[in-house]
């Protein structure tokens, strides 16, 4: 049966656009306008690609796996103290889906590819900021409970992801309208400076994640040994290094493109950076999870007794408020890319035509 389903064809580096070149990987690409079909297909077969997609497909059904045993163990409609929980938990199986989902569709044309991270990088600000709904809920050390940064904590990590979800999409091409539009791709940072374009990329998410693990980075040794009070020590500590471990791993290798840097050419298919970034990213993410959850149990006692109480609009109401805003930033730069652009020649391998004369 399988014998009969023809796979689509792979291309190396010099036969695809600009857009859809990889750093030092040379091989295994596929066709820059894959029908929807080829896409889904190439989950069965080899591509540089390939790795990419499963790496965050199945952590999805793992992640989707641990909210439901919250959801079906415990009392989360009533028991608002689980709400936080449940906010990571969400986003936690969002954004593997839909970089997954990105990595599937993004070879059907340039702008499907644009559109396809736009949506990518919303969903990584979404954990972003569900990793601070439950940071302030359960990980604030006990000298900064009911602080004025405690206070303004939720408020000032979803003004940050919405900044950090414009400063991505940004990074990809430019403003809409003044920097690309639909007859022409100006694509400023990517092409013209894509260094630029990744720096920006890696800085829109690395401050939100800094701010969101301010409180962690105050619990531990060796700042709790300087300031000697308000500091909190359990044994939940060790899993939150183990997390940020990762989490300084998983910008490493988004940074550095190592190890197919080293050997371009080598790592095309499997062992390349951005595998090792989505692996080390999600073994992260279940050590933080793990770490929460710990901390959450330890501390209800504790907190319960002198933490403000936990509401609707600081924990749904927050990720709803930053989903919306998220959609209408991704909206706007999606705008110029959906629309059918005039005269533009297509971008086939080799710069052959195929009979696709629009994005
Ligand atoms: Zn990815």
């Amino acid at each position: 049966m399988l014998s009969l389903i023809r796979l689509p064809r792979v291309f190396t580096v010099h036969q695809v656009p600009k857009a859809f070149q990889e750093d030092s990987i040379i091989s295994g690409y596929r066709h820059p306008r894959s029908s929807a079909t080829d896409c889904v297909l190439s989950l069965f077969q080899l591509t540089n690609e390939t790795l990419n997609i499963w790496t965050h497909f199945l952590p999805t059904w793992y992640f989707l796996w641990k909210l439901l045993t919250v959801v079906l163990m415990q009392d989360v409609w009533h028991d608002a103290y689980t709400w936080p929980l449940l906010v990571l938990l969400v986003s936690c199986c969002v954004y593997p889906l839909a970089s997954s989902c990105a990595h599937t569709f993004s070879t059907m044309s340039t702008s499907a590819r644009h559109i396809c991270f736009f949506f990518d990088y919303g969903a990584i600000s979404l954990y972003s900021l569900g990793s601070a709904v439950t940071y302030s809920a359960y990980v604030m050390p006990d000298g900064w409970l009911n602080s004025t940064f405690h206070k303004y904590f939720i408020s000032i990590a979803v003004f940050n992801t919405i900044i950090s979800t414009a400063m991505a999409c940004y990074s990809r091409l430019g403003l809409p309208f003044l920097h690309y539009n639909h007859d022409t791709l100006k694509r400023f940072p990517e092409c013209q400076s894509p260094k630029l374009g990744q720096l920006i990329r890696i800085l829109s998410f690395a401050f939100p994640y800094l701010f969101d693990n301010l409180p962690l980075f105050y619990r531990p040794p060796p700042l709790c040994v300087l300031v000697r009070e308000g500091c909190t020590v359990n044994d939940a500590n060790a899993l939150h290094y183990r997390h940020i471990a990762l989490a300084f791993l998983t910008a490493f290798l988004c940074a550095t493109h190592l190890p197919e840097r080293l050997a371009p050419g080598r790592f095309d298919f499997i062992g390349h950076s951005h595998q090792l970034f989505h692996v080390s990213g999600v073994i992260g993410t279940h050590f933080q999870m793990q770490a929460i959850e710990m901390d959450m149990h330890l501390r209800r006692q504790w907190l319960s007794e002198r933490s403000a109480p936990i509401t609707l609009s600081g924990t749904f109401g927050a990720a709803a408020l930053c989903v919306s805003i998220s959609l209408v930033i991704i909206y706007l730069f999606s705008l110029c890319l959906l629309r059918r652009p005039t005269n533009r020649k297509a971008q086939c391998p080799n710069g052959k035509t195929r009979g696709c004369s629009s994005d």
